[in-house]
């Protein structure tokens, strides 16, 4: 069975990168029938806030990607305490002193002798001695992971391909800092294998510390789990945007955007398949395919997502956006008005024309004249657009706008909107004479 992940950090709001990240997620296990687990990477206990755990929890609720279960990283720091006492045991983890200031030092001196600026591993041969006397100076260690250099590191990534990485040419990670705390990998690492995560769907920022993880995996005794990483999105100017890195839920919901309209594009984004605003969420996890996705960076084109999101409000169902309509506003109203809007919110204005009260422009005597007889042919054939548009062509003469433009503006006030076979009905016969009575005086 496939399981599935969601680590963010709670270090801030999900943005449009990592809700493209989630749904994958989501989109991968629920095409398995399998589990999506949402995990929280709290370990930053400075950085990690409560407020941002339950905006995460909401956002995926609006998106409808409902957990599976959820998982908390600070909750967990017995197990990490447990599983890093067995590396201290096995030397696969080391202690280490040097500053921030000495690191970037070695890095300049190896940069400009023209080395990769590769940890020197200095800090292992300090003998338990050296060790005694920093520590009886009150000096705490930092912890690095100890990559065996002897293993060539290899995998084929669900979306780029056959990797491979020398281990010569990586750092040893930093596991844990002088504190106490935890850097991300090892915790990660260990809660992969514990939650039985069978796939690791991520951004390729974090293609080389998937290379360490997964010796990581091996010194913990466990089977990886299979890895793809996602090329990262850029905005539709085709560079990493900063607007993408802070546009989330909040504000496109704002902007009138539907769940269905995002989801629908971000489950297509970065592969070539045509994004259709038919697909529901579970026909979009059916044909969810990893390896339909290209290694180019990903372009979001907000312009797109607002096309996009018209074309799924002129499908959504009364029953999904009642909440969200003006009292009253039934389903005959709502399926006739919504081929007209761009946002839901938009609906309550149309409502206003039908119920409310309506400013038509001011008529020319002729349009006067044509609209009181209008007034008489409605009183007859009722509320009905056919029928009335078409004695008043009989009678009339008059043909395309002459016929229809001056009803319209005397019955909705504006010169464009939904279908006025649709629109008639709902205004009603009487309304529709006042108006009519209205603008023919
Ligand atoms: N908390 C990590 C991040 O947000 C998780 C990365 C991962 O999916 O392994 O970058």
């Amino acid at each position: 069975m496939t399981v599935t992940r969601f680590a963010p950090s709670p270090t801030g709001r999900l943005h449009v990168g990592n809700i493209r990240t989630a749904l994958h997620n989501w989109l991968l296990a629920r095409r398995g029938g399998g589990r999506f687990l949402l995990r929280i990477d709290d370990t930053d206990a400075a950085r990690s806030r409560e407020d941002h755990v339950e905006a995460i929890r909401a956002d995926l609720a609006w998106l409808g990607l409902h957990p599976d279960g959820e998982e908390r990283q600070s909750a967990r720091f017995e197990v990490y305490e447990r599983e890093f006492a067995r590396l201290v045991a096995a030397g696969r983890v080391y202690r280490c002193y040097e500053t921030a200031q000495e690191l970037d030092l070695k890095r300049k001196v190896q940069l400009g002798r023209g080395l990769p600026p590769i940890y020197d591993r200095a800090a292992l041969s300090l003998s338990e001695a050296e060790h005694d006397a920093r520590a009886a100076a009150g000096e705490r260690p930092h912890w690095r992971f100890l990559l065996d250099h002897e293993s060539p590191i290899a995998w084929t990534d669900g979306i780029r391909g056959p990797q491979q990485f020398d281990p010569r040419q990586l750092s040893d990670p930093v596991v844990r800092r002088a504190d106490g705390s935890w850097l991300y990998m090892l915790p990660s690492a260990i809660d992969d294998v514990a939650m039985g995560i069978t796939d690791v769907l991520r951004g390729e920022d974090h293609v080389s510390n998937t290379a360490s993880q997964l010796q990581m995996f091996t010194a913990l005794g466990a089977e990886p789990p299979a890895f793809a990483h996602e090329a990262l999105l850029t905005g539709s100017e085709g560079k990493l945007s900063k607007r993408l890195g802070s546009l989330g839920v909040e504000e496109l919901r704002a902007a009138g955007v539907e769940p269905e309209a995002l989801v629908a594009l971000l489950a297509r984004l970065g592969t070539a398949d045509p994004v259709d605003p038919a697909l529901d969420s579970a026909a979009l996890a059916a044909s969810f395919d990893l390896s339909r996705f290209g290694r180019a960076p990903a372009r979001f084109d907000e312009a797109e997502l607002h096309r996009l999101n018209a074309a799924v409000i002129h499908r959504l169902p009364h029953a999904r956006v009642a909440a969200q309509l003006p009292p009253g506003m039934d389903e005959a109203g709502w399926n006739a008005i919504r081929p007209n809007l761009s946002r839901v919110a938009e609906a309550a204005d149309w409502w206003q024309v039908v119920n409310g009260s309506v400013t038509a422009p001011d008529f020319t005597d002729e349009d006067r004249a044509y609209l009181a007889e209008a007034a008489e042919v409605l009183e007859r054939v009722g509320a009905d657009w056919a029928a009335l548009t078409g004695a008043l062509k009989d009678r009339t003469g008059r043909k395309g706008k002459a016929l229809f433009l001056p009803l319209r503006q005397a019955l909705t006030g504006h010169d464009h909107g939904p279908e006025m076979a649709a629109l008639l009905p709902l205004i009603g016969r009487d309304a529709a004479l006042d108006r009519l009575h209205a603008a023919g005086q």
